[in-house]
Order: structure tokens, then C-alpha cells, then sequence
């Protein structure tokens, strides 16, 4: 099987795994909110992960664990004062759907290619702009530097989802509220985190023992967080090298796939990401004829929700062309040379459909 889903997960780094083993052991147990010794190991493990987490967002915040970017997402947009919600045209469900619970929300759209103006207007009323760090669905890179300006500018806060950027690139400059997820840099599912500026005030989604902070209930699993912490470490000291093995890769994969149309800029985009699209393709064919190759349909918010793609759409794509698309994504495990079989087995297939 050649993994090509990057964007939904990313395989576990051994270093990650490594980490968590020790909170999995017989002896690695105790909760990490209780007093005694054992409690307080567990709660120094918690810690130092919290620590290296951290080194993934700019100075100046505090960290709080939750279960999922979804949660942390659903955090800093429900637990703040701050309504209504502007979001971009191609923010993930996470994003789109939560700013809807305010009762009102707007849009902000993209350009044909996928990136937001960084002057695009922003409505008066918004109290909250949330724009994406890289898509998800086409690897496109925001500029939200100049957008987290201009919120601030206009008495705004800037929400970042920097779940596909975390680790791989720098962080978002000038955020004040910036989620991420450990299963996209390499860490375990289950966890993610929400940073969060100082002064910035939120209130607790989820009640209960307040554990992290008083702004999250829950027990925090210690593996979970160590998972995550060394697989942030690993992402930060392997940034660069990530970075080049995977501009390789993209160069290669296109190289093969040069008839195939790129969905998004080619420039301001995360290499790891292709979101391709061919005339006339049956992409359910596609996936049924090469089914030893692990990637997604281009046109579906996720695999077999069925749901067309916003993404897409808001590129001005039509729903043909939505559903003749691919993405493909690939990283620091993907070796060259399956990359490249993978792609002459997709583009034979194509051809075999007349297209
Ligand atoms: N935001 C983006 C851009 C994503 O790609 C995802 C995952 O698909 C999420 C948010 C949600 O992350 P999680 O799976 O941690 O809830």
C-alpha cells in the first residue's frame, strides 16, 4: 500500500511512539492531576510536553490541550466573547460550521487561486476573522500576517487553524487564538491544542474538573501529550529537511502527472499537497482500479461523505470539474520511487478511461 493522504493523517513518527510507550507501561498509569508521587510524574511528563508543543507557536501565549483541533477550534470561537465570526470561503467544517453558531457569519472569498487578498474587505460587524493557515484540500498557503494586522487594526481578533501548517512551516505571525493537531505533524490521534494569546479572555466549552487551566475539563492522557510533545520537537528540528525531501517529491509526482491540472497556486502552496484534476475522470473508478494507493477524492470535504467540495468550489470550479479531481499527499515517509509508481500507476489508469 502506498500511503498518499497526508493531509487526512500522517503515519506516527517511532520517536512519538517512543514517547508514549512509557505512559502505557505498566507502571506509567497514574492519573496526572492527582498529588502523589506517581500523579506528579505523570504531571511533569505532561509538562514538559506542554513545553515542546509550545515551541510550535509564537512567545507570548499559553497552551491549552483538548482532544482534537476540532475541540480547541470549538474553544476559541465558542468560549469567547468575541461574535460575529468572519472565515474564509475554504476554512475546514471545523472552522465554517462553529462560526455559524453565533447566528450570523460571514464569508470572505478566495481568488481562482485559492488564496485569500490579504486587503480583502473585512464586514464591521466581524469580531472574529478566522482564516486558515495552509487548506487542507489544496495546500494553498494563506497570508495571514497581514490579515492577523488588519484584524488587530480593526479591533478583531484573528483565529489561525494551523492544523496543516504546524511543524512545517512558521508559525502564523500576529494570531491571537492559533489551533493545531498532533496526528498531522506525526503525533498520536486524539490530542490537539489551542494556543492562546495572553490577555486574551475565553471562557470553558466543557465543564467539569477544569484540569487544564480552568478553560478544559477532562483527565489529560499522559501518552497522548507525550506523543505529541516529541513529535513537535521532531517537526521543529526536522523542519527544513521535511521541507526539502518534500519540494522533491512534489517535483517528481509532477513530473509524471504533467497532462494533470493543478487545482490552487502552484506557488503559495505546502509541496506535500496535490489537488489534481483531469477532464472526464470517474474518480470512483479511479480509487477502485488502484486500490494498493491510499488517496483521497479531490471533491469531497472527506473521503465518502459524499459531500462536494467548498474548497472547489469557491476556486470557481464547477462540480464537474470538482468531481474529476484527486489530491494527493504525501511526506517525510514517502519514499521517491513509490511516489513515483504510485503516480504512473494513477495516470495509466486515467488513460485506460479514455482520458
Ligand atoms: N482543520 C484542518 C485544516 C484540518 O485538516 C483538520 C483535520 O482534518 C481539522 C481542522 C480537524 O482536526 P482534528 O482531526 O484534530 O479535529
Amino acid at each position: 500500500m502506498t500511503y498518499l493522504d497526508y493531509q487526512a493523517t500522517t503515519p506516527l513518527a517511532p520517536e512519538a511512539r517512543d514517547a508514549m510507550l512509557r505512559w502505557l507501561a505498566d507502571d506509567g498509569f497514574a492519573n496526572p492531576h492527582s498529588a502523589h508521587r506517581p500523579g506528579r510524574a505523570a504531571a511533569a511528563a505532561v509538562e514538559v510536553a506542554r513545553d515542546s508543543v509550545a515551541a510550535l507557536f509564537p512567545p507570548g501565549g499559553k497552551v491549552v490541550f483538548t482532544g482534537s483541533a476540532t475541540e480547541a477550534i470549538n474553544l476559541a470561537i465558542r468560549g469567547g466573547p468575541y461574535g460575529p465570526a468572519a472565515v474564509s470561503a475554504i476554512e475546514h467544517a471545523a472552522v465554517r460550521d462553529t462560526a455559524r453558531w453565533f447566528g450570523e457569519d460571514f464569508e470572505l472569498p478566495v481568488g481562482a487561486d485559492g488564496v485569500i487578498d490579504p486587503e480583502v474587505p473585512f464586514p464591521a460587524e466581524a469580531k472574529l476573522i478566522a482564516v486558515m493557515q495552509v487548506n487542507n484540500e489544496i495546500g494553498t498557503i494563506q497570508p495571514t500576517g497581514r490579515l492577523a494586522e488588519r484584524a488587530k487594526a480593526t479591533g478583531a481578533l484573528f483565529l489561525c487553524d494551523a492544523v496543516q501548517g504546524a511543524g512545517k512551516i512558521a508559525p502564523p505571525a500576529g494570531a491571537d487564538l492559533i489551533a493545531v493537531s498532533a496526528h498531522k505533524l506525526y503525533g498520536p490521534k486524539g490530542i490537539g491544542a489551542l494556543w492562546v494569546r495572553d490577555g486574551v479572555q475565553l471562557s470553558p466549552v466543557i465543564l467539569g474538573g477544569g484540569q487544564e487551566g480552568g478553560l478544559r475539563s477532562g483527565t489529560l492522557s499522559p501518552a497522548l501529550c507525550a506523543g505529541f510533545g516529541a513529535a513537535a520537537a521532531l517537526s521543529l528540528a526536522r523542519m527544513e529537511a521535511d521541507a526539502a525531501h518534500v519540494a522533491t517529491l512534489r517535483d517528481a509526482a509532477r513530473d509524471v502527472l504533467a497532462r494533470w491540472t493543478l487545482n490552487g497556486s502552484a506557488e503559495q502552496r505546502w509541496p506535500g499537497n496535490l489537488n489534481l484534476r483531469l477532464d472526464g475522470l470517474d474518480v470512483g473508478r479511479l480509487m477502485s482500479e488502484c486500490r494498493t494507493i491510499a488517496f483521497s477524492a479531490g471533491s469531497a470535504c472527506a473521503s465518502g461523505s459524499g459531500r462536494p467540495s467548498h474548497v472547489l468550489a469557491a476556486l470557481g470550479l464547477s462540480a464537474a470539474q470538482a468531481k474529476n479531481s484527486i489530491r494527493l499527499g504525501f511526506g517525510r515517509y514517502t519514499t521517491r520511487d513509490e511516489l513515483i509508481e504510485a503516480c504512473r500507476t494513477l495516470d495509466a489508469a486515467a488513460r485506460s478511461q479514455g482520458v
